[in-house]
């Protein structure tokens, strides 16, 4: 698939061509990736996240309960995008309401992994990546709260970016936990995903937690000779599997290659972190989704009295929507919240107190994103499973910091090992000069 910069240089007849093409390989693809074709223009061909609003397509969180509801206008992003050529074409499978890290919890069934169709493509953007790495998308947006651009990238091979929070506008994002929440791209390479986050970045005055920091691009000036400090975290690493830990020697040799100064750092205090996302990120969550009741938002199962109706159309939402609904009111009740809503976010401040430390001595951290490679679609039994699966992902939504997964090697039975960057506050141009050396240095194919 040619990448997102041969294809801003396409012309028009080209791009009608292209678009024509991407549909015929998408619709005989058996992935699952694209839930549908809906169009929106005629420039680039981008695929989008089913929970970014499109004006007048269809846009349902990979929800049943939003079966049939109709964007009434563009998410800020899919604005930017269109004024730089770029046009949405298709919505893109993600677990439901972008909670969980499988796909597997969508109302259209999950994802498949392009590097094993019996593998999970990740998630909550599994779609997206699925397509990126499938051959079917040039580009896509994604969305991550903990790890949901960067997770499905790692496991299918491609390129996922998570911004700093608030450099990319979350208007017309279905919220899922709004303090964690940022679009950001998923694309075939580093250049592209500079050349997306450019777009689609911007302050925006009706998001109310955008910052109007000034935007320098990053693309244009990209740089891969910089020589950079970068932290590696052992202890941190222990957990991952062997594959894993392996692929991040290899990431640090390459960077050594490259002119890059090492430095060996701790992680003192991980281990509360999947507690203190889940508790955040549940009781944000139960709070979004209160608005789908029937009445209000969401499709109306209707029942005999008021009560009923309420009981029936909010169980359309699917297990795991159900799951976390429970437990964030559970962490929000007033005889819990101490216990739980308010610990939880004093480790916040720790987690953030923690990477402030390392980021006084480097530029940039390198990291596992997911202790494993894709597993086989079915074999999480257990969600707290699920859950420990987030575990290097989450701490950088809690801090608000920009972070990149790129693909690094391959297990022996061929699946792909990413490994991410995580960058200071705002240090988009460092994280993206350090992903295109270690890009270059590893030669991913
Ligand atoms: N897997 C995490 C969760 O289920 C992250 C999802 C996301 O980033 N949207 O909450």
């Amino acid at each position: 698939m040619i990448t997102l910069k041969e294809a801003l240089r396409k012309s028009r007849e080209e791009l009608d061509r292209l678009r024509l093409e991407i549909e015929e390989k998408a619709r005989e693809s058996n992935l699952n990736a694209y839930i549908d074709f809906s169009k929106s223009g005629d420039g680039v061909p981008i695929l989008i996240k089913d929970n970014i609003q499109v004006k007048d397509w269809t846009i349902t969180s990979g929800s049943k309960i939003l079966q049939g509801y109709i964007a009434p206008y563009n998410a800020t992003v899919i604005e930017n995008l269109k004024a730089n050529g770029l046009s949405p074409f298709g919505r893109a499978n993600m677990d439901e309401f972008a909670m969980g890290s499988t796909t597997e919890s969508s109302y259209y069934g999950v994802t498949k992994n392009p590097y094993g169709e019996d593998r999970v493509a990740g998630g909550s953007s599994g779609g997206s990546a699925s397509a990126v790495a499938g051959g079917i998308a040039i580009c896509a947006l994604g969305s991550d709260t903990g790890g949901s651009i960067r997770q499905p990238a790692s496991y299918c091979g491609c390129v996922g970016m998570k911004p700093t929070y608030g450099r990319v506008s979350r208007y017309g994002l279905a919220s899922y936990a709004s303090s964690l929440d940022q679009i950001g791209p998923i694309t075939q390479n580093v250049e592209d995903s500079a050349i997306l986050y450019d777009i689609i970045s911007s302050y925006d005055p009706k998001d109310s937690t955008s910052s109007n920091l000034e935007l320098i691009p990053t693309a244009k000036n990209l740089n891969p000779d910089r020589k950079l400090k970068i932290a590696v975290i052992d202890n941190y690493i222990r957990e991952a599997s062997s594959d894993v830990q392996n692929t991040y020697k290899i990431a640090i040799e390459a960077l050594k290659s490259e002119g890059h100064t090492i430095i060996h750092k701790e992680m003192t205090n991980t281990k509360y972190d999947i507690a203190s996302y889940y508790i955040i990120a549940t009781a944000e969550a139960t709070t979004n989704l209160a608005r789908y009741d029937g009445i209000r938002y969401g499709s109306r199962v209707e029942g005999d009295n008021l009560q009923e109706t309420y009981l029936n159309s909010r169980n359309q939402f699917g297990d795991e929507v159900k799951r976390r609904i429970l437990l964030g009111n559970f962490v929000l009740s007033s005889g819990f919240y101490d216990a739980y809503y308010l610990k939880a976010q004093k480790v916040r401040h720790i987690i953030r107190d923690e990477f402030n430390k390392i980021f006084k001595e480097a530029d940039l951290i390198l990291s596992p994103v997911a202790p494993t490679v894709a597993p086989k679609i079915g074999s999480f039994k257990d969600p707290l499973e699920m859950y420990k699966s987030d575990m290097f992902t989450i701490s950088i939504n809690l801090a608000g910091l920009p972070a990149i997964s790129l693909p690094i090697s391959r297990d022996s039975e061929g699946m792909p090992i990413g490994l991410q960057l995580i960058g200071n506050l705002f240090s988009e141009q460092t994280l993206f000069d350090g992903a295109m050396s270690l890009e270059r240095a590893v030669n991913y194919i």
